[in-house]
């Protein structure tokens, strides 16, 4: 038997989502998305208003029809708090459910001192900073750059930041009084990637991120792949006799595409005096050794082609095993060079069976460092929305 109130608090829900992804809604528009009547749609509305979640935003312009009334989003109601962990710092945010970011800042942490105190002091300073917070605050959402232990929402390994198992969720919901939730740093971006770029795949969404380390996530229909130890893209073994990683292995990905080695063999390989317009650069960052590799600079294209017969590579297998339809590469250095996605195109489509067939699309980044931010947004909305609107409306 299905209960009146659960459908008015599907329906709720099913238009204030459709709020937080459009710009402006008339009735008709809502009709139209969600095949609900005219009466169910104009009760809600009025529900929404009542409870100031979206806004009136007058008349549509005439095009000889009737005018209709136009709504919106109210983005000063329900908040989400972001909160970025990267080394030796931490970036707070404070979003509307829409993704405009109404305040950023970023503070300076020890990850080594008292992490409990420090990061409440934090968070605290950073909440002062606004006026009428309470009741608006949807969640504290957290990216983490390393392991994510989902059932327990512990953060348990990053070797950027140093640190192993955080409860980060138990400690700061024992400190405030909002629900707290985190997630790995590369999911988020594939999470805000895929729900706010209306990027199009069909099969799966394969997300790489390469800034000092390299990080993957996979996406089906929507859904991350979960597993705690998944998406180690920097540890796969591309050298099996190759440098020792941190992590214990040898030839891991990350020892070969490391930024700063393959600077280190650039600069080893130029004081050899070596034929290279590399030698104007100094400093010579990895942008422009492969700026230079596209115009033909033989040096450059040493490192080239080590970017793609190791990372190039990884990808292929990736590709060949779990048959994603869009490949989507994230970093200032995809962002800066478009050669390099060119080049790991074709790379990777001389290496994968079934190409024809697969269709499958490789592009860096609409979002590139929002993409992240907006993964935060994501999370809490998934994770809190429904029970906030439930409790607003009297439904739970
Ligand atoms: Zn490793």
């Amino acid at each position: 038997m299905v209960y009146p109130r659960n459908v008015e608090s599907k329906n709720l829900k099913k238009i204030y989502s459709l709020f937080t992804e459009q710009k402006t809604l008339t009735r008709g528009d809502i009709v139209s998305k969600t095949g609900l009547t005219y009466p169910t749609v104009g009760k809600m509305i009025d529900k929404l208003l009542d409870e100031e979640l979206i806004t009136w935003q007058g008349m549509t312009k005439s095009t000889g029809g009737r005018r209709a009334e136009k709504y919106k989003i109210n983005n000063q109601r329900l908040l989400v708090v972001g909160m970025t962990l990267k080394l030796n710092r931490v970036g707070m945010s404070l979003s509307s459910l829409n993704g405009e970011v109404i305040r950023k800042k970023g503070y300076l942490i020890d990850y080594q001192g008292d992490l409990v105190v420090n990061l409440t002091k934090i968070l605290k300073e950073f909440l002062s900073e606004s006026d009428q917070l309470a009741n608006k605050i949807l969640g504290l959402s957290i990216s983490f750059p390393g392991i994510v232990n989902k059932l327990q929402s512990k953060a348990v390994y990053s070797t950027i930041l140093k640190v192993t198992n955080l409860q980060l969720k138990d400690w700061l919901e024992q400190e405030f009084s909002f629900p707290v939730w985190l997630e790995n740093d590369v999911n988020l971006m594939a999470m805000g990637e895929s729900y706010f770029s209306r990027i199009n795949y069909q099969k799966g969404l394969l997300y790489i991120f390469w800034e000092t380390g390299i990080g993957s996530a996979m996406m089906f229909a929507q859904d991350l792949v979960n597993n705690e130890f998944a998406g180690q893209l920097g540890h796969v073994v591309v050298q099996p006799q190759g440098e020792l990683c941190f992590c214990g292995k040898r030839g891991c990905l990350e020892t070969v595409l490391s930024p700063a080695i393959l600077i280190n063999q650039v600069k080893t390989r130029l004081a050899s005096q070596v034929k290279s317009s590399l030698h104007r650069y100094d400093p010579v960052t990895l942008i422009d050794v492969l700026k230079e590799a596209e115009k033909g600079d033989s040096l450059g294209e040493v490192v080239l082609d080590k970017i793609e017969n190791s990372l190039g590579l990884a990808l292929a297998n990736y590709i060949e095993l779990f048959d994603p339809d869009l490949l989507i590469l994230n970093g200032e250095i995809f962002h800066r060079v478009p050669f390099l996605v060119n080049r790991l195109k074709e790379y990777i489509n001389s290496r994968i069976m079934f190409k024809g067939l697969r269709r499958l699309k490789i592009k860096s980044s609409q979002l590139g460092d929002q993409a992240e931010l907006l993964g935060l947004l994501v999370l809490l909305k998934q994770k809190e929305l429904a029970n906030k609107l439930d409790s607003l409306f009297g439904y739970s």
